[in-house]
């Protein structure tokens, strides 16, 4: 029997405390004692709950780097007195919020499990009652007296993930999320299978450190074939832009026509970090595979590796809200600062 653990939950908002409005048809949000009284087994868990709520919950779209803070801030306020953090989110931005909180939260030791769900909490299908109350068990789940999963994870459906790896894949599916490129951490049937070697746990005791200052002048584009020349030029000329991520083909690869690679290079030359991602969902980027990405890497774009988008960008605004300078950035885009990027499948 395990030992009683007391997890807090926080509902920021998304689907999974919505109800139908018959009258406009429209999902409106609901407060978390309502959520309560749809999921009476949380009652029957034996661990001591207690719940934050957002006052109005907000639909993830809504869900900008100020909340990000404000979420780091409540986990720090709350770190002491509680054994692990729930966090309810609606799922489209959940892969951003659970990849910022990653980096912001340094030298965490404790579970902290995004969760949500595509149906309603108070609909006959839904499942947001299977995604909360395992979510709660793996943030209570200990072993040798030690949380099991001391990382920021998110939880859907019957698979745990890693925040940073995670990626919203169905806007229809249960089974809304996937991590292409870092294995679950855990898959749930009857039982909670962890998969421990994949896990991360921390070298050194420490404290909990958070992160709070992002940097927003950031751009993400996303390269297609005939993209003219006007819009790259738009987008690197965007005023005080300091990183640009740049989705590219296959292994990284961009068009290399001389005014591409030219705007590039002059685009780092004036000190914007330019991150090259892959627009595939799996695989890694590698500029020295082909033409096409070696011009990239020669104009000064910084490998993403195997980084998700939302990874990407929330590593980006972490790293230039500390401080860094320009090749300090660049140097830790080429380090794992928490299990967000292989560097192993690089030769
Ligand atoms: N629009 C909702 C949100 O992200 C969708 C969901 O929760 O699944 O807040």
């Amino acid at each position: 029997m395990e030992s009683q653990k007391s997890i807090l939950i926080i509902y920021t908002g998304g689907t999974i405390g919505m109800m139908l409005n018959p009258e406009t048809g429209i999902l409106d949000p609901f407060n978390f004692h309502q959520i309560e009284n749809e999921v009476p087994e949380l009652r029957k868990l034996g661990h001591k709950l207690s719940a934050i709520q957002f006052d109005p919950p907000l639909d993830s779209s809504n869900i900008n780097p100020d909340v990000w803070v404000q979420l780091a801030v409540i986990i720090n306020d709350n770190y002491e007195f509680y054994d692990g953090f729930v966090i309810l989110h609606g799922t489209d931005t959940m892969a951003y919020t659970a990849s910022a909180l990653s980096f912001m939260l340094e030298d965490l030791q404790k579970p902290v499990i995004f969760t949500g769900s595509q149906l309603p909490i108070g609909m006959l299908r839904t499942d947001g009652k299977d995604n909360l109350i395992t979510s709660i068990e793996i943030a209570a789940a200990e072993r040798n007296g030690h949380p099991v999963v001391p990382e920021v994870c998110i939880y859907f459906e019957n698979s745990l993930f890693r925040g940073n790896r995670t990626t919203k894949n169905s806007a229809e599916n249960f089974n809304a999320f996937k991590s292409f490129n870092y294995p679950p951490l855990a898959l749930t049937g009857i039982h909670i299978k962890f998969n421990f070697p994949n896990i991360h746990y921390p070298e050194k005791k420490a404290p909990l450190r958070i992160h709070t200052k992002l940097v927003k002048e950031i751009a993400i584009l996303k390269i297609f074939p005939g993209m003219r020349e006007n819009v790259l030029d738009a987008v690197v000329n965007i005023k005080g832009l300091k990183a640009l991520i740049i989705e590219t083909f296959g292994a990284g690869n961009a068009p290399n026509y001389d005014w591409f690679t030219h705007k590039i290079a002059e685009a780092v030359k004036k000190g914007i970090i330019v991150v090259n991602v892959t627009q595939c969902n799996s695989g890694h980027v590698d500029m020295r595979k082909y033409q096409t990405g070696v011009e990239l890497y020669k104009a000064g774009a910084v490998s993403g590796y195997d980084i998700t988008t939302e990874a990407a960008i929330t590593k980006l605004m972490y790293l230039l809200g500390r401080g860094y300078d320009y090749s300090e950035v660049i140097e830790k885009m080429n380090e794992s600062l928490c299990g967000e990027i292989s560097l192993t499948d690089v030769d």
